[in-house]
């Protein structure tokens, strides 16, 4: 597969090369492959659907081809996923993909476990190690971590903000052993970030090591994020003629997004094949993306905090990969656009357990209260053209989908992505349905590990110091 970058056509490079470098050192842009391909009709329509891994080995093979073999990209993916993507019906048209049954508990632990088995394999027979640095302020970090856990030829420094993270995720981050170490810094995560970019810069440091980052515009991150959205739309299309009998249905996925790699990774399964018929993006606060479906303008802002705190994003990275896929009008014919405040977001953990007994976490809330809003007359009244046109309310943004009247005409059924244990933000859960979430055994395993932090102060010459002398 040749890949090409978002701000120059002309650009072709290998998957290795897009890989290494993350971004386009060049022009800033992201790379994508030059087309989708297609994934066979016999194996889209199989019955049963295929399973959770042999999907992923058909999608990520025409990606790689050439410079992975059939076999290491087997045994890549068998050693990533020991564990699966699930589908849960939580009412007769309503699915939740739990995507939070890997290590971590949610679902970058998809993306971030992919791609450290490919860098690894990129990175053989290099004599040195490859070092990895990642600032964060949650999720990625311990994800990221986890995922290159004595993974052989490179290891990983995680920067976090000390004081500024959760307990948990602290315990998530601090707690590895071997090839991965966590430095905890007297700053904020914008001293993180600085520290990182300022050491990639370091000419003196990178003739040194060799560094690299694990950020989340890495296309083989994106890329594996597909392989959940073709699978649970085989399942839940195989499933339809014995739950809702509704002959014909649309498949709607609705997607809690912050940086919106996520939903990226939807649309590729969709142009693979995947019988999806639209989705619907759905956002806290930080709206920066309906407000671009509703008025056509696309407006960065500086992020606000709120309680699906992995999503407080202002400026979307894999806005620029939509764009470059898709014009507007198609973006608007594709999916609805929803957003909700804070207050919003509880009631969707209220109504969601009132209704149908699940207990989701915030970041799956926010998908659930627009799915909710969307089959119970949010859609009717946009079609009927009482929209809101005031895109500082919450709610649904003013553009008609071009699934639109399959929920006017009832066969649509919907698929939420369920992007975290709702362990992982039992506070806020507990709080609202006054019970508290079980708490899976791997969570629980790492609050009883030893805390391995590192102290570490937030100007430069410090941390030049410690890697130099630890790296
Ligand atoms: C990262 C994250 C998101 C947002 O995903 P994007 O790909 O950035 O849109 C949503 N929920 C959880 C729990 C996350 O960790």
């Amino acid at each position: 597969m040749v890949y090409t970058d978002t701000r120059d056509k002309s650009a072709q490079v290998s998957f290795k090369q897009a890989v290494v470098d993350g971004m386009s050192a060049k022009t800033g842009g992201l790379y994508v492959p030059v087309e989708f391909p297609r994934l066979d009709g016999a194996f889209i329509s199989r019955s049963p659907e295929p399973s959770f891994r042999e999907v992923a080995y058909e999608m990520a093979k025409p990606y790689v081809e050439g410079e992975i073999s059939d076999s290491d990209l087997q045994s890549i993916i068998q050693d990533a996923y020991p564990f699966t993507a699930q589908v849960v019906p939580i009412d007769k048209i309503t699915y939740v993909l739990e995507l939070f049954h890997g290590p971590t508990c949610a679902f970058k632990d998809f993306g971030a476990r992919f791609m450290a088995r490919v860098m690894a394999y990129f990175n053989r027979g290099e004599n040195d190690n490859l070092h990895i640095l990642v600032a964060t302020s949650g999720d990625t970090g311990s994800a990221v971590g986890s995922a290159f856990h004595n993974v052989p030829g490179i290891d990983v420094t995680i920067l976090y903000p000390d004081g500024k993270i959760s307990p948990l995720q602290e315990k998530q981050l601090s707690t590895f052993d071997g090839n991965v170490r966590a430095l905890k810094v007297n700053g904020t995560f914008d001293d993180c970030q600085r520290l990182v970019k300022t050491a990639f810069t370091d000419a003196d440091l990178r003739k040194r090591f060799r560094l690299s980052s694990a950020n989340s515009i890495n296309i083989s991150r994106l890329l594996p994020q597909s392989f959940y959205y073709m699978y649970s739309s085989l399942v839940v299309r195989n499933r339809i003629p014995h739950d809702s009998k509704i002959e014909n249905p649309a498949i709607i996925v609705t997607v809690p997004s912050g940086n919106f790699g996520n939903l990226t990774s939807g649309l590729i399964a969709r142009e693979m094949g995947a019988p999806i018929a639209g989705f619907v993006a759905a956002t806290n606060a930080n709206h920066t993306v309906p407000d671009w479906i509703s008025t056509g303008r696309y407006e960065a802002r500086a992020s606000v905090e709120t309680l699906s705190n992995a999503m407080d994003v202002g400026a979307p990275s894999n806005y620029e990969r939509i764009a470059y896929m898709y014009s507007l009008d198609q973006v608007r014919s594709l999916f609805a656009s929803y957003w909700t405040d804070d207050e919003g977001t509880k009631k969707g953990i209220e109504k969601c357990h009132e209704k149908t007994g699940y207990i989701i976490d915030p970041h799956g809330a926010v998908a659930w209260s627009a799915w909710d809003e969307i089959r119970n007359g949010g859609m009717d009244r946009l079609m009927a053209g009482n929209a809101e046109t005031d895109t500082s309310k919450p709610g649904l943004s003013a553009n008609i989908p071009g699934w639109a009247e399959t929920i006017a005409e009832k066969r649509a059924v919907g698929i939420i992505l369920e992007t975290a244990h709702p362990a992982k933000f039992g506070a806020t859960v507990t709080d609202v349905i006054g019970r508290e979430p079980s708490m899976p055994d791997r969570l629980e395993r790492v609050l009883s590990l030893p805390d391995r932090a590192i102290p570490m102060e937030k100007d430069y010459e410090s941390f030049k110091e410690w890697l130099t002398g630890n790296l």
